[in-house]
């Protein structure tokens, strides 16, 4: 492991692995090393060829009344937990190589640093991201390793390398809390023993706005409301702010879905502490909720040379999307559906009396219902309890999964226009099926999708979701569908299977 500290030397090494054509992992951090950092170490050695750790206690992103003179500093000790990994280099600075005299150029990010931590701490993001892009040009990483911990920094980090074209993909691995929650920081160096017992409030606040969500609370006001009570409630703590938003610009929301964030900043004795929980389905790891919070898309092995978040790239594709066969991330488009997998599956199309309209979409393609009904998947496996089916073969004896309210979309929420343009597709599939008697349709976007684009709903008529299926977790309505020239239809509504916070209970009765 070599140690560096010159910006010359740092580049020339960089240089040398590029030229072996050999991927470079960085993991920036201000020392002081904990579980935390290692986490991100150990996801780096295992995903890149060689990987550089940097330790800089950077001046520039403390204000001038923080801790930056007391900030825990003990490189022996870094350079120990670091030895036992492998990592080929930790550069490791001097302020002046960084900050030469005459320094004189910063990078502004834009209004996604003037919230929460760059309200309270002004320049913050300012000096984080001067000391990223610098850190970015001198070791030219292909990937670099952030925290959930710090969830703003990692979006204005994600804002940095697509404003300014950066070539690095990011890497943000999940929060790595102590054995009673408290998430491992640095600065709980600061705290004393009752004090970081008090700390711990932090995260207990967050699960217990978790358990809320899953219970079928969305209201934003009331979540907030909560969390701030149960902080404000225990002595020796002074909340800095509380806001559950929506994971990329940050903005506050009022209602909870997939992919949400809550975020808390609060002081606690000397240490000014800070947390984060990203809201999603119960029983997601935290990786796919990390996934699902950066409304990406995970690059598999499989295709891609270097693992990372290809941000944004698909869900500026399904922005513009005007038709699916345009779209090359498409899953299955819907002529394969009629063409392939209705011809093969359903040889009697009269049996098919209920259409199932729900997007599954398994991480892996080839697990999609009709393209492997042999190897099922936790969508399906969920789906066919809930019908009361045991096989694929008693599901398309009377069911059909329809494709085309299926957005290829794989983030949490694809666009109305998106979700319109594959509305066009339903129509001629369910024309195919002359017994058709009942619709099912699982989930808040294709409900949203069906009520608007299928029945010609305003939004003035739209019921919301939640509301309707209520605590009963589903609810019918007769349709006439225009689609199906002018026919009477059951619609039912559900929760989808894997989606979303609820369950809906069995409905097999429904289909006796
Ligand atoms: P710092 O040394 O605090 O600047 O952190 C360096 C990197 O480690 C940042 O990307 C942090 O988000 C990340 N990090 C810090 N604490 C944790 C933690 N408890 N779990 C996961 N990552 C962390």
């Amino acid at each position: 492991m070599r140690l560096i500290s010159t910006i010359a030397e740092m580049q020339s090494f960089s240089r040398e692995a590029r030229a072996q054509g050999k991927s470079l992992g960085l993991v920036p951090t201000m020392g002081a090393l904990h579980e935390g950092h290692l986490s991100l170490v150990r996801r780096a050695c295992a995903q890149c060829d060689v990987v550089v750790a940097s330790i800089f206690v950077n001046p520039a992103q403390f204000g001038p009344a923080e801790d930056l003179s007391r900030y825990p500093r003990n490189l022996q000790q870094d350079l120990d937990l670091l030895q036992e990994h492998k990592i080929e280099a930790v550069f490791c600075p001097p302020a002046e190589e960084i900050y030469p005299p005459g320094f004189d150029t910063t990078v502004g990010p834009g209004t996604l640093a003037e919230l929460f931590e760059g309200a309270s701490r002004p320049g913050h993001f300012r000096g984080v991201a001067t000391v990223v892009l610098k850190l970015f040009n001198i070791v030219q990483p292909d990937v670099a390793y952030f925290g959930q911990k710090d969830f703003q920094q990692v979006q204005v980090v994600r804002r940095l390398v697509e404003d300014l074209n950066l070539p690095v993909r990011l890497v943000v691995c999940p929060i790595v809390r102590e054995a009673d929650g408290l998430a491992m920081s640095s600065r709980n160096a600061y705290l004393s023993a009752e004090e970081r017992k008090t700390a711990t409030i932090l995260h207990c606040s967050l699960r217990h706005a978790e358990r809320q969500v899953h219970g079928g609370e969305t209201s934003t006001v009331r979540l907030v409301a909560e969390i701030r009570k149960f902080i404000e409630e225990v002595p020796g703590t002074q909340l800095d702010y509380v806001a559950i938003v929506e994971p990329l610009q940050l903005q506050a929301v009022e209602r909870v879905s997939t992919g949400c964030v809550a975020l808390v900043a609060a002081r606690v004795g000397p240490a000014r502490l800070i947390d984060n929980l990203i809201f999603g389905p119960p029983g997601e790891t935290p990786d796919r909720l990390i996934q699902l919070a950066m409304a990406s898309r995970l690059v598999a092995s499989s295709e891609a040379r270097l693992p990372g978040l290809e941000i944004d790239l698909l869900k500026k594709r399904i922005e513009t999307c005007r038709d699916c066969a345009a779209v090359s991330a498409i899953r299955l488009p819907p002529s394969e559906f009629l063409l392939k997998y209705l011809r093969r599956d359903y040889p009697d199309l009269s049996v098919v009396r209920v259409a199932i309209i729900a997007r599954d979409s398994p991480l892996k393609p080839e697990n999609y219902l009709y393209h492997r009904p042999e190897n099922g998947n936790r969508f399906t496996s969920i789906l066919f309890e809930q019908l009361g089916v045991a096989s694929f073969e008693e599901f398309r004896a009377r069911f059909v999964l329809t494709d085309a309210l299926r957005c290829h979309c794989t983030g949490p929420r694809p666009s109305e226009r998106a979700l319109a343009a594959c509305a066009k597709f339903l129509p001629d599939e369910l024309r195919l099926l002359p017994n058709l008697n009942t619709m099912l349709v699982l989930g808040e976007d294709a409900y949203g999708q069906f009520q608007r684009n299928i029945l010609g709903r305003g939004v003035n008529e739209i019921q919301h979701f939640q509301e309707r299926l209520g605590d009963q977790g589903w609810a019918e309505e007769s349709v006439v569908m225009a689609a199906l020239g002018g026919r009477n239809v059951r619609a039912i509504y559900a929760h989808h299977p894997t989606l979303g916070y609820r369950r809906s209970p069995s409905l097999a009765s429904l289909f006796k």
